[in-house]
């Protein structure tokens, strides 16, 4: 596996995230046995770097994985809360459903721009006070915004950002790629920590997967990149893809055919939370009901967590 620094943090992460948001409720909803199975064998093969969030629901999965590791993980987890109290017990979650002392990155979920870091700055507070305690080792923010990143780039206390980040700019909500990767040669030249999300925008970019690594493998500035993985073959698929290695023709076969994608169950009201929450306008209310814009939407999941009926899955 290939390591690089990531920026300032001191932290040595692995080229290859393990985004863990594909083992979850939200997701597969993998067993916790078959998630820390999985967790357990990308550790074998070298990833040392695994990113979660509160919004997840996945935590269980990663501490029965990081139970079973034979190497430490650097575990970064985030949630959108905006004060100290609410950051205060979402720091303390991770920690304890994790049974970790120390959660190496706290991010703020979704920043916007430089003001959704000012509206959070009592949370961010909050992560800066844990840094000197060393229950965390750096604070950053995930974004989908070419301004989310131009943001942090104005406080010197966000050490990471984890952006949205593909070769078409899928995903990337008031920019492009070319945009993106401008704002992140700045962060990098300014020792920020970039971990990217989404390379292959969801599933969208599947069938020219491979033009999606190249495009982000050869980005210096890009340290690590996050994909969601679900089972031993896209493990082993990424893996090689990372490191630019031949991938096996069975491998290649497995996992060219998993696309994913928005399933809304029939019983859906219309009641439209779904929609407040997709930053992409992937969903619109149609005959009483959800209906999503495959081209738009990026498979986060975020809409799932928000419907009060339970009727949103990626499968
Ligand atoms: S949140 Fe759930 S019930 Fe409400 S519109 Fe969306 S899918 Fe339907
Ligand atoms: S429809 Fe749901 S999964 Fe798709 S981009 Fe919007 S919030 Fe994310």
């Amino acid at each position: 596996m290939i390591y690089d620094k990531l920026g300032k943090t001191g932290l040595k992460v692995s080229k290859l995230c393990f985004g863990s948001l594909t083992l979850g409720p939200l997701q597969a909803n993998l067993s916790i046995e078959k998630a820390a199975e999985l967790i357990s064998l990308a550790s074998d093969k070298g990833l040392n770097f695994i990113d979660t969030a509160d919004l997840y629901g996945n935590y269980e999965h990663i501490r029965q994985g990081l139970k079973r590791s034979r190497n430490n993980w650097i575990i970064s987890s985030k949630s959108y809360d905006y004060d100290k109290k609410g950051m205060e017990a979402s720091l303390e979650k991770a920690r304890r459903e994790m049974d970790r002392d120390v959660i190496d990155i706290f991010m703020l979920h979704e920043t916007e721009s430089e003001h959704t870091i000012r509206g959070h700055w009592d949370a961010v507070d909050y992560l800066l006070e844990q840094k000197i305690k060393g229950t965390i080792k750096a604070v950053g923010v995930s974004t989908h915004r070419v301004e989310g990143v131009l943001g942090a780039l104005k406080f010197d206390e966000i050490e990471v950002i984890h952006p949205i980040f593909n070769y078409k700019g899928l995903g990337i909500e008031d920019g492009d790629a070319r945009s993106m990767e401008e704002a992140l040669r700045k962060a990098c030249s300014l020792g920020k920590g970039i971990f990217a999300m989404k390379p292959l925008g969801g599933g969208n970019l599947i069938s020219t997967r491979t033009k999606a690594f190249e495009y982000l493998k050869d980005k210096h500035y890009v340290n690590s990149v996050a994909i969601g993985m679900q089972s031993e073959d896209e493990l082993e698929y990424n893996c090689s893809m990372i490191q630019g290695e031949a991938i096996p023709d069975d491998i290649s076969k497995s996992t060219a055919d998993k696309t994913r994608s928005l399933h809304i169950d029939s019983w859906c009201n219309g009641c439209r939370s779904c929609v407040n929450v997709c930053g992409q306008n992937a969903l619109i209310i149609k005959d009483g009901k959800a209906e999503v814009n495959k081209e738009k939407c990026i498979l986060c999941g975020y809409c799932s967590a928000s419907c009060p009926q339970f009727c949103i899955k990626v499968v």
